[in-house]
């Protein structure tokens, strides 16, 4: 990535600042001062990522699979048939075979170059990732291999929500309790540390809560589409202080559309009232960033530093939101985890993961969500919670089968692999009627600058609910 930060410095000296909200540079990141989402203009290369797959999913989990465990690989099996461990699947054109939920597949040369992308792969398979995962795949085609999966709606051989494999020796597969390495424990089928994951809340549905403020905009288009602010600012549930060069007086940056304020204002209170038993946080109102100038545009347009890139946050469609945390004063934008390069390179300490999911999770609730980012490291353990929430009865079913995470663990150039340290993303869809896009059609774009590379779903995430 030296090349696209040069880029980045380089553009912001040539507009001449380096401390304004749409170049700085990590000044002052413990508090509010550093929100910049501006990447608009760096390449993504396909060459700036990782090399895909030479981390097992997971992360913190122990080394390659098969290190711990030599087994004699056979690697007799077939792209499509049945597998434990990645050392029964075939190589196919020099791509390394892989067990992925139980069917074999290879491992992509490198990043798919675009959904469904044949040069990554050999003959007779095609390249996406997959939701929730790192690295690239290639998926065998039923037409070309037997599948002992099942055949989706691109004809690709896909592992279902009963086939899965042995976390210690296959690439893609969901833990089983033991499989993970102490201090770790095995949550919704990935290895998740003890410090996100030990303090699940029990069984739901937790409190009634019967005096939310309305979820959903019934009014005319216009009603529903106005900018609007937050009044008050300062709720026990919410807190919309002056950020990124806002004052009390001029909060210019906090404008959205009136149904996107309402579904903020409910989920904000809904996890203030789910969560009053927990523990796991500091359980204050959860902190609002920028949403977008009054007149519609992008926050920091009115001092000449834009500080989103092209077609976000415009017409206030778009709000960032701190994350829920643990060990902090207050639910204020800040980073949540050690980082570098704009995201995460550890576990997000700072999570609270609960009431961070049971409210992202609210946000599923409504039907005009078109997806929510957050940083790759946090994106894994969010979702994982997300599952387990829904499990445990806390979240409501709709929400449950409208899942609309966006995060990258590796730059894949979708628009969410740097700045979301410190903060979430929400996006509704245009217009002003429901939209029921689920990930199917791939891992939403944070917006139109970015290419997007589509992923296929993950039968393990989510099973056993309504598609
Ligand atoms: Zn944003």
């Amino acid at each position: 990535m030296a090349n696209t930060r040069f880029a980045l410095v380089a553009a912001c000296l040539a507009a001449g600042s380096l401390i304004g909200s749409a170049c700085v540079i990590e000044v002052d990141e413990a508090t509010d001062g550093n929100d910049n989402e501006y990447i608009d203009g760096v390449s993504n290369a396909p060459g700036d990522s990782p090399p895909p797959g030479d981390q097992k999913p997971g992360g913190t989990t122990p080394g390659p699979a098969g290190n711990d465990k030599p087994k004699q690989p056979d690697s007799s099996i077939a792209p499509g048939g049945a597998c434990s461990c990645d050392t029964e699947c075939q190589a196919v054109e020099g791509r390394a075979g892989i067990c992925v939920y139980g069917v074999c597949m290879t491992r992509a040369s490198a990043s798919c170059s675009g959904a469904g992308s044949t040069a990554e792969c050999g003959a007779g398979s095609r390249c996406w990732s997959m939701e929730g995962e790192e690295g690239s795949i290639c998926w065998p085609d039923c037409g070309s291999y037997d599948c002992q999966g099942s055949c989706d709606g691109d004809n690709s051989c896909v592992p279902n929500d009963k086939t899965n494999c042995d976390y210690s020796c296959g690439s893609y597969c969901s833990c089983q309790v033991g499989d993970c390495a102490s201090g770790e424990s095995c949550v919704s089928g990935k290895c998740m540390p003890d410090v996100m994951s030990g303090d699940n809340p029990g069984p739901g549905p937790g409190p009634t809560c019967n005096n939310l403020p309305d979820r959903d905009c019934t009014g005319t288009a216009a009603y529903c589409g106005e900018l609007v602010g937050f009044n008050p600012r300062v709720t026990p549930h919410y807190d919309d202080y002056a950020i990124n060069g806002e004052t009390s007086a001029n909060q210019y940056r906090s404008y959205l559309r009136r149904d996107l304020k309402m579904l903020i204002d409910y989920a904000t209170a809904k996890t203030l009232c789910k969560s009053a038993g927990w523990n796991t946080g500091n359980g204050g109102a959860l902190g609002l960033g920028d949403m977008s100038e009054a007149n519609g545009a992008i926050p920091g347009t009115a001092v000449n530093q834009p500080g989103h890139p092209k077609s976000t946050h415009t017409n206030g469609f778009d709000i960032d939101l701190a994350y829920y945390q643990k060990n902090t004063a207050n639910n204020y934008l800040r980073p949540i985890c050690q980082h570098a390069d704009y995201h995460c390179t550890n576990e997000p300490h700072l999570l609270d993961v609960w009431r961070t999911s049971m409210f992202l999770g609210s946000i599923f609730e409504s039907n005009r969500v078109r997806v929510v980012g957050v940083d790759g490291q946090a994106g894994k353990v969010v979702t994982a919670a997300i599952n387990e929430l829904c499990t445990l009865g806390w979240l409501d079913s709709f929400a449950c089968s409208h899942v609309k995470m966006a995060f990258e663990v590796t730059n894949m150039g979708y628009g969410w692999f740097q700045f979301h340290h410190h903060h979430a993303h929400i996006s509704l869809c245009p217009g002003n009627t429901p939209c029921n896009n689920a990930m199917d059609a791939g891992m939403p774009k944070m917006s139109s600058s970015f290419d997007a590379m589509p992923m296929k779903r993950n039968p393990q995430l989510f099973k056993g609910l309504a598609p």
